[in-house]
């Protein structure tokens, strides 16, 4: 067929904003392992979990049988005021790369939040609502997620409490300031105003924190007080099927063209954009109609999927929270302070986590430094400034273009970009001033982490 010219920026209309999520679970034949309860180590049950998480969240989060679910109109209204967003070809990049590859990027940071953490805020926020509670609680590591939420919360009227990681805190005043310009209050993590808070300030006097026990704090808050649930940004299954808007998005826009792409590209945090972008696209895979490459990028400072064990794992510090089976450096892992920005996080979603261990999907780890070379020459070429976490999916974009321009193979390849980088100037500073360095943990440090694993048979 002969190529069609391509818009710079695919866009959708409004109407053709997915008006149902996609829960890639109901394709899989090997079902992620079930949650487990931290006090019985026995399959966490509806009721417990209703406890800690909204009443419709906890059904989302269970059900790995129904294939879609409806997006309530409250949310698509909501969605309507930044969706849907933009699937831009890289024209300059490819350009500027002189590769044959042709190269799009979905990109999630045409909202205040910055990010696509705001896709899944928004359905929590809702359900938060329409349970009757008066308020929410949660964790934020770079701050993305709590900005997201704390939008949200505003947008429905609810009280939202924010843990941030202390690091973070100190070294992003202003996303402080903008959680609190919506009217959430902000604590830095670990704090004092809990009992996990105290305990490992007393274990770890001076640490910066992290996001393990951050989560801990938000779950103790939630539980302690009248009226209020936890919430969590990534990781959880529920987080996925609401990202899955991205891929929907995606796969829409794509068709519009008969683009059929090669390979898809992700960063990887707790694996939510990376999770929704190559949901419906997975799910062709898992069923035989199609076949893609996916690839999920992470750093070498934090590398679960890489170098993570596939076990039950505490999905906190604190150990409150239920566990989960996944990728894991253990929940005592906390990254070194040198790395730069989020996907800090020592887990990886349940689903991706199974479907890379049974071969479905890559996964690499990148240094970064290159990250940031990457981010640059995709600022420059392109424009925008992208979140350092978005470069990882940047780096390996570039590394894939560049195999295309050795074997002249005129691949198409898309990646996530989800998000801007405004509030990470302090990394980008240290990368313009040459004082970034980059740090991959060595065993002994990974073993140490490892020897936090629960023991038990699973
Ligand atoms: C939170 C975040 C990520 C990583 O989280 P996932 O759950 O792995 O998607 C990536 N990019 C940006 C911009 C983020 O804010």
């Amino acid at each position: 067929m002969k190529e069609q010219t391509i818009p710079y920026k695919i866009y959708l209309d409004e109407d053709e904003i997915p008006k149902q999520w996609y829960n890639l679970r109901a394709d899989m034949k090997n079902k992620p392992a079930p949650l487990l309860d931290p006090e019985t180590m026995q399959p966490m049950t509806a009721d417990k979990l209703r406890t800690v998480f909204c009443e419709e969240l906890v059904q989302q989060e269970l059900d790995d049988t129904t294939p879609y679910f409806d997006i309530p109109a409250e949310i698509r209204d909501f969605y309507k005021m930044y969706r849907p967003s933009p699937l831009t070809r890289a024209y300059y990049l490819e350009k500027a790369l002189g590769t044959p590859a042709k190269i799009y990027y979905k990109f999630e940071g045409g909202n205040t939040s910055g990010s696509h953490k705001l896709n899944s805020a928004i359905a929590q926020a809702y359900y938060a609502k329409k349970q009757g509670l008066r308020g929410v609680t949660t964790e934020t590591g770079a701050g993305q997620w709590g900005t997201a939420l704390s939008m949200a919360c505003a947008y429905f009227d609810l009280d939202c409490r924010v843990y941030m990681v202390k690091v973070s805190y100190e070294q992003k005043p202003f996303r402080r300031e903008v959680m609190r310009v919506y009217g959430a209050s902000v604590t830095p993590s670990p704090s004092e105003s809990t009992a996990v808070g105290r305990k490992i300030l007393e274990k770890h006097p001076g640490t910066g924190g992290s996001l393990g026990c951050a989560i801990s704090e938000a779950v103790e808050a939630a539980t302690s007080m009248e009226g209020y649930r936890y919430v969590l940004g990534s990781v959880l299954t529920q987080v996925m099927l609401h990202q899955s808007i991205i891929g929907l998005e995606t796969k829409a826009a794509l068709d519009k063209y008969g683009i059929k792409p090669d390979i898809i590209i992700g960063c990887a945090g707790g694996g939510s954009n990376l999770g929704g972008l190559i949901a419906p696209f997975m799910g062709e895979k898992l069923r035989g109609e199609a076949d893609y490459r996916f690839i999920a990028v992470e750093p070498a400072s934090c590398p679960s999927l890489t170098r993570g064990r596939f076990v039950y794992d505490y999905c906190d510090t604190g150990m409150v929270c239920p566990l989960a089976k996944m990728y894991t450096l253990g929940s005592n892992f906390i990254p070194a302070g040198s790395h730069a920005g989020g996907l800090r996080y020592h887990g990886m979603s349940p689903v991706l986590s199974q479907l890379y261990h049974d071969g479905w999907m890559e996964a690499r780890a990148v240094e970064q430094t290159s990250v940031f070379e990457a981010a640059q020459l995709f600022a420059r070429t392109e424009g925008t400034l992208p979140a350092p976490e978005s470069s990882h999916a940047i780096r390996a974009a570039v590394d894939e273009a560049l195999k295309c321009k050795e074997t002249g193979e005129e691949k198409t390849i898309v990646f996530g970009l989800t998000g801007t980088g405004y509030f990470d100037m302090y990394a980008y500073q240290r990368y313009n001033d040459g004082e970034m360095t980059d740090y991959l943990p060595n065993d002994e440090e990974l073993s140490r982490g490892f020897d936090g694993l629960p023991i038990f048979d699973s």
